[in-house]
């Protein structure tokens, strides 16, 4: 049995360290998981699931203001997620290209997944981050006020495409609107758009304009916490029940389990890579609950 308050898959390879190899053989986990499933059972919870170990400095009567459960898969589950995010020779994950403009966007036959925020979000840092397997992939950054943003493509293997949308600011000129808009509105095999919000400072009047833009489009998105590792755990605590909050009360389209991340720790990668492989139809966890 799990220890108690260990989730099901958790407990089981914790009390089982011959399922540890089980994992790392059955799914030719990458060097970087296996040493992760090494540490210690804090360290793991801290690393892969950052909202589970905030959820533990709640006071009791607050414990359901988290949907920790929704997304709830397995550590075998993030594993195979692992093995979709490395580069091999049989999986090639590369740049492919930059638009301007949805008409100058590559057409590509498989499942895509969006990332918008605002300039200095900390959308490249994640981008850089999901990639560390496959290093050699170049994410691009124009932040020279007067470039031409664009839209840039990546290939993940046979698996999907992972489009970095430019990042908008306080006064987003009219032709990047227009840009964003119209991918979002109109580009078909969009399966689902990740928002990012500073966790440091909460939803800003910016990001509400993107959270508008999603819910008036009714597309499915998903919020993710960036920078996790910049504030002190009351602050961040404080930060997630707020966002929480209002995507519980505001918002249709927004998926109700917050993905807090850090580029710098690690911390909530693993866990979105397989929130992402699971999504575009590439992993079948089957362990979405929605209640
Ligand atoms: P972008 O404009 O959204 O692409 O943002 P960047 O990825 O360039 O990040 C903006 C700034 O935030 C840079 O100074 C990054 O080093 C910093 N940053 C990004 N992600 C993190 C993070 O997870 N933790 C910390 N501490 N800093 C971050």
């Amino acid at each position: 049995m799990a220890a108690p308050g260990l989730r099901p898959g958790l407990g089981r390879l914790f009390e089982m360290p011959a399922a540890l190899g089980r994992v790392r053989r059955a799914y030719g986990t990458s060097q970087a998981f296996a040493e992760v499933l090494r540490l210690p059972k804090k360290q793991l919870t801290k690393l892969v699931f950052p909202l589970q170990e905030l959820e533990r400095h709640l006071v009791p009567d607050s414990k359901h203001e988290f949907h920790l459960k929704i997304f709830d898969p397995s550590l075998e589950d993030i594993a195979r997620a692992e093995s979709i995010f490395t580069v091999t020779a049989q999986n090639r994950i590369e740049y492919l290209s930059s638009a301007e403009r949805l008409d100058h966007a590559p057409a590509l036959p498989r499942p895509e997944v969006c990332f918008i925020g605002r300039s200095n979000v900390g959308k490249s840092s994640l981008i850089k981050a999901l990639f560390s397997l496959a290093p050699d992939v170049e994410v691009r950054v124009s932040k020279k006020p007067g470039h031409t943003k664009k839209m840039n493509f990546f290939k993940v293997g046979k698996y999907f495409t992972l489009v970095d949308m430019p990042g908008y600011g306080y006064r987003a000129p009219e032709d990047f609107v227009d840009m964003v808009e119209t991918y979002l509105k109109e580009r078909k095999n969009l399966m689902r758009t990740f928002l990012l919000v500073d966790s440091v400072v909460g939803i800003q009047k910016t990001d509400n304009i993107a959270v508008e833009m999603c819910e008036e489009f009714a597309l499915p998105y998903v919020m993710v916490l960036t920078k996790i590792d910049k504030s002190s755990k009351g602050h961040l605590l404080k930060q997630v029940l707020q966002i929480q909050k209002f995507v519980d009360t505001k918002t249709q389209g927004c998926f109700p389990q917050l993905f807090p991340v850090s580029a710098v720790t690690y911390s909530g990668i693993h866990l979105l890579r397989c929130f992402i492989a699971d999504i575009t139809g590439n992993l079948k966890t089957h362990c979405f609950q929605f209640s």
